[in-house]
């Protein structure tokens, strides 16, 4: 079992869903299905596609029955991810056989490691294209059309996609992916990422405020800004004349993430940034420094520890130990006292021993982590630790450790949203919770969910102040005040 505690970074809820997008000016007659997995770079690169799509007349349906075209973005992170999109293709065939002029592409992650099985051996895929190659896919498509197979995995080492405006897919019109980085160059053992996704690139910093100030203008009210590793976010260029080079001074030629996230910030003070994910070995405090002078930079890190012991760090490569990490949690608590800090904690990594797991556990306690993902080691083919290491911690110990550290967050996430109850949180409504057209939800600075009744005179997309009056281990529960 893979426990993930929800957020809008990775939405179990959302993994696979159709994803939708308002009728257009231009239409060819052609209907696009997509449905994405895995992390929000996925989800984001989606928006990307349907945007390349909508510009050439395609339009969106949410049944795969219905289309010309069915597209799976795919990913590749562990071996479940992959087990369901393959069952999801086999659902597809049965669509395909009914209308057999169907295209059915296999997108994002999985397209490099996977297109030769997915053409040669499951004939029921005709386009298989990687995370750099979306720009080809009008092209692709009409070499479908005429009766080709078609594939463009190649990776960039440019390619960021900084001038399409991408549509949003199933909108709330209110909260919005914008991707800042593409790839990543960090090689930690047991991630597949730098294989499937290439080399890391940072998109254009005036295209990043630009995108972020189209989505304010349109009503939007919160922007996530997303890379791999967004710590490593750099950018040198032309300055682009007019408001935006005072965000950082006339001078600045190197955008790094600190002078990016205090130019979106400088949007507007109406606009929440926030930002995934952070590297404990890049984040500095530079970048702390900005988030506490900004009162719209939200007050939340998610700060992958995967390991809290030193010796498996250095064998997943993450660059940094035990001591560091709490390091960078002290510098976090010294300047953001309020910051909501997440993680990713991957357990039973090649040799783990009792006590080496033992120090992921006290590591929990040192932080109290607000959210965590948690992850039982997946070893993937091509990985650093696929090819050095055994993948030699039984099963049933994995999954031990799991259930220990996934009963320990939910201790702690009860923990902090308990220290909640008696405060006022700044809430951005997003519309009526899940159970009730009675109650809105919204999250709160630090990521909570809060739910509370509606109240005539406030809409989704503005800010309430809402008293928390009780909780549950995920949810802050109050009223508008
Ligand atoms: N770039 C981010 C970082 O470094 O933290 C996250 C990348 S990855 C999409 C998200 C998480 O998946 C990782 O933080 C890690 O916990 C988990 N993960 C990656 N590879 C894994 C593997 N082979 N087995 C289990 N979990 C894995
Ligand atoms: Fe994977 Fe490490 Fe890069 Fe994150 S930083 S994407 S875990 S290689």
């Amino acid at each position: 079992m893979d426990l993930l505690i929800p957020d809008k970074v990775h939405d179990e809820s959302r993994q696979g869903e159709a994803l939708i997008l308002e009728p257009g000016y231009k239409n060819n007659g052609r209907k696009l299905y997509i449905e994405s997995y895995g992390c929000a770079m996925n989800f984001s690169d989606s928006e990307i596609v349907a945007s390349i799509l909508a510009e050439k007349g395609f339009e969106t349906t949410s049944d795969f029955n219905n289309a010309d075209v069915v597209f799976i973005n795919t990913c590749s992170i562990r071996e479940n991810a992959e087990v369901r999109v393959r069952n999801r293709l086999k659902e597809f065939a049965g669509a395909k056989f009914r209308n057999p002029g169907m295209v059915v592409g296999v997108l994002g992650c999985m397209a490099e490691r996977l297109k030769a099985k997915f053409l040669e051996e499951e004939k029921l895929v005709d386009v298989v294209v990687g995370p750099d190659a979306y720009r080809s896919l009008p092209d692709l498509i009409e070499q479908v059309d005429s009766g080709q197979r078609a594939v463009n995995v190649l990776l960039s080492r440019e390619e960021t996609y900084a001038d399409i405006s991408p549509v949003r897919l199933n909108s709330n019109g209110i909260n919005a992916f914008v991707s800042i980085m593409r790839g990543c160059d960090n090689m930690c053992s047991f991630c597949v990422v730098p294989f499937t996704r290439g080399r890391e690139r940072s998109r254009d910093a005036y295209s990043v405020v630009a995108e972020c100030r189209a989505l304010f203008e349109a009503g939007y009210r919160e922007v996530t800004l997303l890379g791999q590793n967004v710590d490593s976010y750099k950018w040198s260029g032309e300055l682009a004349d007019g408001s935006e080079q005072s965000a950082v001074g006339d001078k600045v030629k190197v955008v790094n993430f600190a002078n990016l996230l205090e130019m979106v910030a400088l949007v507007s003070p109406e606009l929440r940034v926030r930002f995934s994910t952070s590297h404990p070995k890049d984040i500095t405090d530079e970048v702390l420094h900005t988030i506490a002078r900004y009162e719209n930079i939200c007050n939340y890190i998610h700060l992958p520890v995967q390991s809290g012991n030193s010796r498996i760090l250095e064998m997943m490569n993450r660059t940094y130990d035990r001591e560091w990490y709490m390091n960078r949690i002290d510098a976090i608590r010294r300047i953001i006292p309020e910051c909501a800090i997440s993680t990713d904690v991957i357990t039973g990594f090649c040799t783990e021993t009792e006590e080496e797991h033992n120090d992921t556990v006290t590591m929990m306690d040192y932080v109290k982590y607000d959210f965590a993902y948690m992850f039982k080691y997946s070893e993937r083919p091509g990985t650093l630790a696929a090819k050095r290491y055994t993948d030699d911690i039984p099963e049933d110990v994995k999954q031990r450790r799991l259930a220990q550290i996934v009963a320990k967050q939910q201790q702690y996430s009860f923990y902090r949203m308990q220290a909640r109850i008696g405060k006022i949180e700044k809430v951005l409504i997003e519309g009526f919770s899940k159970k009730s057209d009675k109650d809105y939800c919204g999250r709160s600075d630090q990521n909570a969910m809060v739910i509370f009744p509606v109240n005539e005179n406030y809409k989704p997309g503005q800010y309430v102040n809402v008293l928390v009056e009780r909780t549950t281990s995920a949810t802050l529960i109050g009223t508008i005040v």
